[in-house]
């Protein structure tokens, strides 16, 4: 059981409301919990309850179709998709690596930079549109490894300024994240194929990652996390709608940059994971 979930559904549990309530009035504020509260039953609808409101839902992991050739929904819809969702924002973290989802292997610095924004920058427009957050992140492979690392701090011209950066390796690019406000997560460390970075270099780790169809990665994520102190993340690893809403973060105040959001989780302020339901797995 991940303890980050756990205290997310106490911030709008339904102990709370009863101690507040007479028995009375507990039959009602059941249902409207389970009808409403997107907290507590993860529904996918937004939240209008009081308790729950001043709390921003971000969904920290999610690839466009424009950018990351695995995922199949254009930055315009998914910005649309989560608006419905309830969440407050989300952070595009296309693939990022020299050999993968790129315009063609031989493409220059600026174009692959160019490519990896598209999805981003897609989804930025219309998010401006509608009044909803989107932000800049990365899911960044180097070529030391098959590794996934999921960054958030950067921005364009950190992007354009680093050329070739997947060829650094996690020890060293992980000294130019650090003089950057930059964080690293190492991202799904359990899945097959995967190893596990050491932790010296890294900020923080995916404890839960809403692709996976069951929590035993998850928790050995989790007890990763612990044993070394770093912080924790959720994210949906969004690839198309059965992985909607499925993962994510509450924050208690707003961001409106990826640097914002990166002080925000490196100081762990009322940083709450988002559990969500399963994908069940016959799907
Ligand atoms: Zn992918
Ligand atoms: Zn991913």
């Amino acid at each position: 059981v991940l303890e980050g979930g756990d205290r997310r559904v106490t911030r709008c549990s339904v102990t709370e409301i009863s101690s507040m309530a007479t028995s009375v009035l507990w039959p009602l504020s059941m249902a409207i919990l389970y009808g409403y509260c997107g907290h507590v039953t993860v529904t996918h609808k937004p939240c209008h309850l009081p308790l729950c409101m001043g709390l921003y839902k971000i969904d920290t992991h999610i690839h466009t179709s424009r950018s990351s050739c695995c995922a199949i929904v254009s930055g315009r819809e998914i910005v649309h998709w989560y608006k419905d969702a309830g969440y407050y924002g989300v952070v595009i973290t296309d693939h990022f690596a020299r050999d993968y989802s790129m315009p063609s292997l031989n493409a220059t610095w600026e174009e692959r930079i160019e490519h990896f924004l598209a999805g981003y920058r897609e989804a930025y427009a219309e998010g401006r549109k509608i009044g909803f957050v989107v932000l800049l992140g990365m899911e960044l492979r180097f070529t030391e490894n098959p590794n996934d690392y999921l960054v958030y701090g950067i921005d364009e011209e950190f992007l354009m300024g680093h050329e070739d950066f997947y060829e650094m390796g996690l020890a060293s690019f992980k000294k130019l994240a650090s003089e950057n406000g930059i964080l690293i997560y190492q991202a799904h460390p359990f899945r097959p194929v995967m190893q596990l970075a050491d932790p010296a270099f890294l900020d923080g780790v995916e404890v839960f990652n809403g692709a996976h169809t069951g929590d035993y990665e998850d928790n050995l994520a989790y007890e990763f996390a612990k044993a070394h102190n770093l912080l924790m993340l959720s994210g949906s690893d969004f690839h198309s709608r059965v992985h909607l809403a499925r993962g994510g973060i509450i924050l208690s105040e707003e961001v409106h940059t990826s640097q914002e959001l990166a002080k925000v989780l490196r100081e762990n302020r009322n940083v709450e994971l988002i559990r969500g339901e399963r994908i069940k797995p016959n799907r």
